[in-house]
């Protein structure tokens, strides 16, 4: 289940506290924005006035929460997310380590890293050698302030794309409450005499601000999960398969991917799930909207193409209930509207995420490209196109297999998803991938209760075979370390200075 920052009561804060921290938030730039445009964003009618100010009221809510948070900070020595946590006891810890974050990039707060650096010995390549291992500790403090203090305001997401790291995952044009933005598989605009500058865009978008530190201290916090440096919090780990035939005949690897929305659908636990079908050019992923199982199978498969998936999670707010299948950038976006947008109702209708695992996706385009240039093909030949052991692998309509070195394909891939750290889709509720399986078996990690009651629903139905990871080889370790490759390698996003 999507982890949705609690709204609070304040209670535990004193009325003159309260109106203090009211009246402060009130003059937030992205309140002020989004309340001064009332009358646009009811014209435009994406929004109903009860859904405008369920929006506004968790919007005040989260600033005044911040605001007073921020007092109980100042004066304080630089402290860990969890030791402010403990801290503040007015508000579930989760809530105060976002509002810490989000009071960084406000500008209020300061973030202090220190480095320290051991050494550790490790088996490479056979042979045990020395290494030096650093570890960051982050900690959080107050800034003093000039007088003539101005709280940051956010800019409008062009300033992601426009420096390289747009994913097109697509969450910002469901949120503007304006539709200003128009997101596709390549490009994203704003349509600037559209847009207010409310800056909600840049407060979901995954390539915007880091969230690592909230979600590590919001997992490390959680007893019931293991935590992996390199691929965050889960409970259980397992390699399975379906077992249902129809599934067998389209799945990319397990087929567990599309038998869990179909245990889903099956015992009304959603209305419906957003998933990736072949749009009229084979290959060329689509997102829809899929409310019944026969329409399921024809999303099955892997399309290597990127998906701008979450463009219609508002489309989908007619379901009280819905799943939602992506890939690790999606995961985070979604992850990320949950923890500082909670008065959206189509996001609060997000109740299963499944993530896929992902080192990178290729524009269709190159997709096409590289199937021409690399094996002398047409795409429409294709039966299926796989990444596995190192090789990029299709088959043909002909029955023929092909393949070549994963390497001499990488160049083809979206630049963008080299700012991407996360290999296992560590926000999601469910994560699926092949590594580290056997053919025809999917790796899966359970990350959250809701999420194993359902994996083991599906194998008590027989719909799945599972075993435990650690059971089989490669199992968790190769998964580990492809996930710690894609952590070194990510390259850290620069925004572009606005203009
Ligand atoms: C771009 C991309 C790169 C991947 N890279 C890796 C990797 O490096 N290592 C690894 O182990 N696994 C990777 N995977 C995941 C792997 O290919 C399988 O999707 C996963 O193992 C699930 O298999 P399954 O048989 O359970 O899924 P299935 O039951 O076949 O279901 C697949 C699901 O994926 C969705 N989907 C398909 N294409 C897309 C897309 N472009 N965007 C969003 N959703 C999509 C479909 O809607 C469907 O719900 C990648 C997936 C994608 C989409």
């Amino acid at each position: 289940m999507v982890q949705t920052v609690k709204n609070v009561e304040f209670n535990s804060s004193s009325p003159a506290e309260i109106m203090e921290a009211t009246y402060k938030a009130i003059e937030n730039f992205q309140i002020r924005a989004f309340f001064e445009a009332k009358e646009d964003i009811l014209k435009h009618g994406k929004f109903s006035e009860e859904e405008f100010y369920e929006i506004l009221d968790a919007m005040i809510d989260a600033e005044t929460e911040r605001k007073i948070v921020l007092n109980r900070l100042i004066g304080q020595e630089p402290l860990f997310l969890e030791e402010i946590a403990a801290l503040i006891q007015n508000f579930p810890p989760e809530n105060v380590i976002r509002d810490v974050i989000y009071l960084k990039e406000q500008g209020y707060v300061d973030e202090l890293v220190e480095v320290k650096t051991h050494t550790e010995i490790k088996k490479i390549k056979g042979e045990e050698k020395e290494v030096e291992v650093k570890e960051y500790f982050y900690r959080y403090q107050a800034k003093t302030l000039p007088e003539d203090f101005k709280e940051h305001f956010f800019e409008p997401v062009s300033i992601v794309y426009e420096s390289g790291a747009c994913c097109n995952c697509g969450c910002c044009s469901s949120i503007c409450p304006l539709d200003a933005i128009t997101v596709t598989a390549d490009t994203l605009e704003i349509d600037e005499k559209t847009c207010i500058k409310c800056g909600l865009c840049f407060s979901t978008c995954p390539r915007s601000f880091s969230i690592e530190q909230v979600y590590n201290a919001i997992k490390k916090l959680d007893k019931k999960l293991k935590f992996s440096e390199k691929m965050g919090g889960y409970i259980e780990t397992y390699t399975a398969s379906t077992k249902v035939e129809e599934i067998k005949k389209v799945r990319q690897d397990g087929g567990i991917v599309t038998t869990l929305l179909q245990y889903l659908l099956e015992n009304d636990l959603v209305d419906a799930i957003i998933a990736v079908r072949h749009s009229k050019e084979p290959w060329k992923p689509e997102p829809v909207i899929v409310t019944e199982v026969k329409d399921l199978y024809k999303t099955a498969g892997t399309k290597y193409a990127n998906s701008p998936s979450l463009t219609i999670i508002d489309k989908a707010r007619e379901y009280p209930r819905i799943a939602v299948v992506g890939v690790p950038c999606m995961m985070k976006a979604i992850y990320k509207a949950s923890l500082f947008l909670n008065g959206f109702s189509f996001l609060k209708n997000i109740k299963y995420t499944i993530g896929l695992f992902c080192m990178e996706s290729f524009s269709y385009e190159n997709t096409k490209k590289l199937i021409k240039e690399k094996f002398e093909k047409d795409i429409n030949e294709l039966t299926k196109m796989n990444i596995d052991k190192g090789k990029f692998i299709i088959n043909l309509k002909s029955g023929e297999e092909l393949a070549v070195p994963l390497k001499e394909v990488q160049s083809y891939a979206r630049d963008t998803c080299h700012y991407c750290e996360d290999l296992t889709s560590d926000y999601a509720d469910i994560s699926v991938g092949s590594i580290g399986s056997q053919a025809g078996f999917s790796s899966v990690v359970i990350r959250s209760e809701a999420a194993l009651k359902v994996f083991k629903g599906a194998i008590k139905a027989g719909l799945i075979e599972a075993k435990n990871l650690a059971e089989v080889k490669p199992g968790q370790f190769l998964v580990e370390k492809i996930a710690s490759t894609k952590r070194t390698k990510c390259k850290p996003v620069q925004l572009a200075p606005s203009k």
